[in-house]
């Protein structure tokens, strides 16, 4: 039976990144060996690293003053690299979700840390927008997904500052203002790759100004200047990433990504709406394109596990939610068909008719 992919991470890859990749390991660029067994600074894997930064720059329009970096450690340890690199004193920071907080945790390690706003005590439902950032903090940090809750900010935020932001989630999935950003940053499971790799997109200016000391490894402007090979990268991520970059620009780039994206989103939300048995969990206005996330509405609230058996017996994969919300969650990522969501909506169809 087809398998319909809903997983939020690690999630969904085209078939041509999944396809290119196997060969590769069986075969790199004709060499006659494995891309895991051939050493990263031949001539070959220089060029898929090369390609894949640049493809990078060409496909969200990073201007000249940013650079592209990719690194190991995931998202996660980016949210001690961001404050490391770029706090001095003070940061502003928005908590929205679960992976902000974890951003919000580290930072504090490295100076004082504003949090500006928080949508927690309603377990993140909704994004906050009443806020204000001190002028006088080095940047603010926003998570533009929260993968977790399925809230999504839908206009990047106006302040005077620069921002940084963790775009692991829908990095890739509508077109971006590069040029607002001192840093971005997002692990590859989402939307690009296998896991193990992160990708940075950091304005060359606004290194060298935090005044502590920093370990190479933690340290971007190495990473620049080592052209993402100070030390042994993540030799099979990055090839994968290369792949599905390639495969973006063959259909037509990444506002063709956001077209598919709203399409997709509006037929499983309008479903939910529609649905007698289902309920949204998240504010109307703040509804992620990329993490769609429902429950039974109270009176039904019995049935979640029996649909979630129907759901797996019609192929559907994936589409536990997270523990924190429970019920439902089906990612919609960049790499989902639109077939795998008119399956989704058909099955719930079904469900309703069969209670
Ligand atoms: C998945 C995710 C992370 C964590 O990524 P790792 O690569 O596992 O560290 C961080 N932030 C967001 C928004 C995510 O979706």
């Amino acid at each position: 039976m087809k398998k319909h992919n809903f997983f939020a991470g690690p999630s969904i890859l085209s078939q041509y990144t999944i396809q290119n990749t196997a060969d590769a390991i069986l075969n790199f660029a004709d060499t006659g060996l494995s891309l895991m067994e051939v050493s990263h600074r031949g001539k070959e894997f220089i060029a898929v690293s090369d390609e894949a930064r640049s493809l990078v720059k060409e496909l969200l329009d990073v201007p000249d003053s940013h650079d592209v970096i990719f690194l190991g450690g995931g998202a996660s340890l980016q949210f001690c690299m961001v404050p490391y690199n770029l706090l001095k004193k003070k940061a502003s920071y928005l908590d929205s979700g679960s992976w902000a907080s974890k951003a919000i945790k580290e930072a504090k390690i490295f100076g004082e840390v504003e949090v500006v706003a928080s949508s927690k005590s309603v377990n993140y439902c909704y994004i906050p927008k009443d806020y204000t950032v001190s002028p006088d903090s080095d940047y603010f940090h926003i998570t533009t997904n929260n993968t977790i809750f399925g809230t999504q900010l839908h206009a990047i935020p106006e302040v005077s500052i620069p921002l940084a932001a963790d775009m692991s989630s829908d990095i890739f999935s509508r077109p971006i203002d590069i040029s607002k950003f001192d840093i971005i940053y997002a692990g590859a499971q989402k939307n690009l790759a296998p896991a193990g790799v992160a990708i940075v997109i950091v304005r060359k200016d606004a290194l060298g100004k935090a005044g502590r000391p920093i370990p190479s490894m933690l340290d971007y402007q190495i990473h620049i200047d080592n052209e993402s090979m100070y030390n042994t990268p993540p030799v099979v991520p990055v090839f994968a990433a290369l792949q599905t970059l390639k495969w973006y620009k063959e259909l037509g780039g990444i506002v063709v990504m956001q077209k598919k994206n709203e399409e997709k989103a509006a037929i499983l939300y309008d479903e939910i709406d529609r649905n007698r048995l289902f309920t949204g969990t998240v504010a109307v206005e703040d509804r992620s394109l990329m993490n769609i996330c429902f429950v039974m509405n109270d009176e039904y609230k019995a049935l979640e596990n029996d649909f979630a058996s129907f759901a797996s017996k019609a192929g559907m994969v994936g589409i536990k939610g997270h523990r924190s919300v429970g019920g439902f969650r089906a990612s919609t990522y960049n790499a989902l068909p639109i077939e795998s969501v008119k399956a989704l909506v058909e099955t719930m169809q079904a469900f309703e008719k069969s209670v």
